[in-house]
């Protein structure tokens, strides 16, 4: 049995009065890789700082390793949607790396050789080492996107939450970073946000539909009217190299 990373337990949360997430229930295990789908305004972000302790919940509670999220601070990275960067600030791969650090030891330090040799650990994992010097408004999307991934993972975080750009992307960027996390899933647990899962199959291992309450659906337990009830999700049940994954079809939502 491998061990609970991340337990949400009958959270509820309100925006001015508005439910946003009610009495939502969700257990990721160890090296788990879940996509979480929903439409926009569905709640999925507001999970995410759940989870990271930004925000508190209403209701309900939420452990990370058996640690309250302010506990566990360390073991979770965070890639938002939003990174709050300006493209246009000068700063170059490297400090943007080396400026995760800062999450796990306070901003009032300076920075030891051990935060720049994990910042160079990071960039050679996510294939952006040879970029240090770049600025970071001058990458691709795509490129800058794995740079914030290695931010997150320089706090060395057990587990990798990230929430997928909704900004459109192609094809072969979102392969190429689906085939990023699925390595980094061999010793990390990644929870991602995803708007696209058509491109998803292969790679996660769990699927959830968050649409203010979630509809979470534990191996082999989701079937295609559950999900369509829920969420109006086609789902497709595929086998790959022998563990099944469920697997949503192209599809539309009308509010999404
Ligand atoms: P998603 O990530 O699924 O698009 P969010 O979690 O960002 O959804 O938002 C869920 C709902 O909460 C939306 O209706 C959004 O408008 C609302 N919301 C988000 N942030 C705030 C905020 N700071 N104040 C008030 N309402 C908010």
């Amino acid at each position: 049995m491998p061990a609970t990373a991340i337990e949400v337990k009958d959270v509820s949360f309100f925006y001015n009065g508005h439910p946003i997430l009610a009495k939502v229930n969700l257990t990721v295990g160890e090296l788990d890789f879940l996509a979480i789908m929903g439409p926009n305004g569905s709640g999925k972000t507001t999970l995410f700082k759940i989870i990271l302790g930004i925000l508190n919940p209403a209701q309900g509670s939420v452990r990370i390793f058996g640690k309250t999220p302010r506990e566990a601070a360390g073991l979770l990275g965070y890639v938002p949607q939003d990174t709050g960067l300006n493209k246009d600030f000068p700063i170059s791969v490297f400090d943007v790396a080396l400026m995760g650090r800062l999450g796990r030891t306070g901003l009032s330090r300076r920075f030891t050789s051990e935060d720049r040799e994990l910042a160079r650990k990071v960039l050679e994992q996510v294939g952006m080492w040879d970029f240090r010097d770049r600025q970071i408004g001058k990458l691709s999307g795509g490129q800058r996107q794995r740079v914030f991934i290695a931010r997150a993972l320089s706090v060395e975080p057990k587990i990798l939450l990230m929430d997928e750009p909704t900004a459109s992307v192609d094809a072969q960027f979102q392969t190429d970073l689906y085939s990023l996390l699925k390595e980094l899933n061999s010793s990390i647990t990644v929870v991602v946000v995803s708007h696209d899962v058509s491109v998803l199959s292969g790679y996660i291992n769990s699927v959830a539909c968050l649409n203010r309450t979630l509809f979470y659906h534990g191996s082999g337990e989701v079937t295609e009217e559950m999900l369509h009830s829920a969420y109006q999700c086609p789902v497709d049940l595929i086998a790959h190299g022998g563990v099944p994954h469920r697997v949503l079809r192209k599809h539309d939502h009308k509010d999404s």
